[in-house]
């Protein structure tokens, strides 16, 4: 299936078109309608199928046709990931997408110092990709709220359990509205992971590739 097809801004399309993409992968013509029709996805996909992609050009459309309602800029997106290297990837690839759309992407992870983060959030910072730790950090500090937040998405949610998150997922989620979008993608359904789907998402359309 054609991008053109999917339904998305001609802002989005156009970058999709110059890094080269014809045609959507599997879980991109499953994921792209039903996060544009606003639904909860729970997604069981591996890296390497186009997944990100499959939820960050969704994600854009609906913050662009969400966008310019005035007040402060604050996060209205959060990517957690499980480790720094998968949060720099993803939001590498957001900032490719938005490449045509007026949203700042920051990349967030520990080991490194804090200011550079705290900077950039002065400035303002529509898309946040992080790791649980240094979110926690950030909100500890004050240095962001995460009330205006429209969607979070969870990107191998199983690594972020086998790594020990899950205490750290649960007081993030306490800082979150509870009307937003919810996207959960892990490559395997353990009872943990089926348990934290069971909390985070409201009848979730599944996607399997
Ligand atoms: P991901 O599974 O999101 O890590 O993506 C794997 C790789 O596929 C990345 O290098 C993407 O740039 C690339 N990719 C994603 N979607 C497409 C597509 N529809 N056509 C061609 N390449 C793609």
């Amino acid at each position: 299936m054609s991008f053109n097809e999917l339904g998305l801004s001609p802002h989005i399309l156009r970058a999709v078109k110059e890094l080269g993409y014809e045609q959507a992968t599997p879980i991109q013509q499953q994921a792209i309608p039903a996060i544009l029709a606003g639904q909860d996805v729970l997604g069981g996909a591996q890296t390497g199928t186009g997944k990100t992609a499959g939820f960050t050009l969704p994600m854009l459309h609906r913050l662009l046709a969400n966008h310019g309602r005035g007040g402060r800029r604050q996060v209205r997106a959060l990517i957690l990931t499980p480790t720094r290297e998968l949060a720099a990837q993803v939001g590498e690839s957001i900032i490719k997408y938005a490449n045509h759309l007026p949203f700042r992407t920051l990349i967030a992870y520990g080991g490194v110092s804090i200011k550079p983060n705290l900077e950039a959030i002065k400035l303002g910072v529509d898309i946040l990709v992080a790791t649980p730790g240094r979110l926690l950090d950030l909100l500890t500090q004050r240095a962001l709220t995460l009330t205006e937040l429209e969607v979070l998405v969870l990107d191998e949610a199983d690594r972020m359990l086998d790594m020990g998150f899950i205490t750290d997922i649960r007081r993030i989620m306490k800082a979150l509205p509870e009307e937003r979008q919810t996207l959960l993608f892990s490559a395997t359904f353990s009872d943990e992971i089926k348990a934290l789907a069971d909390d985070l998402l409201k009848s979730p359309t599944l996607i399997e590739v």
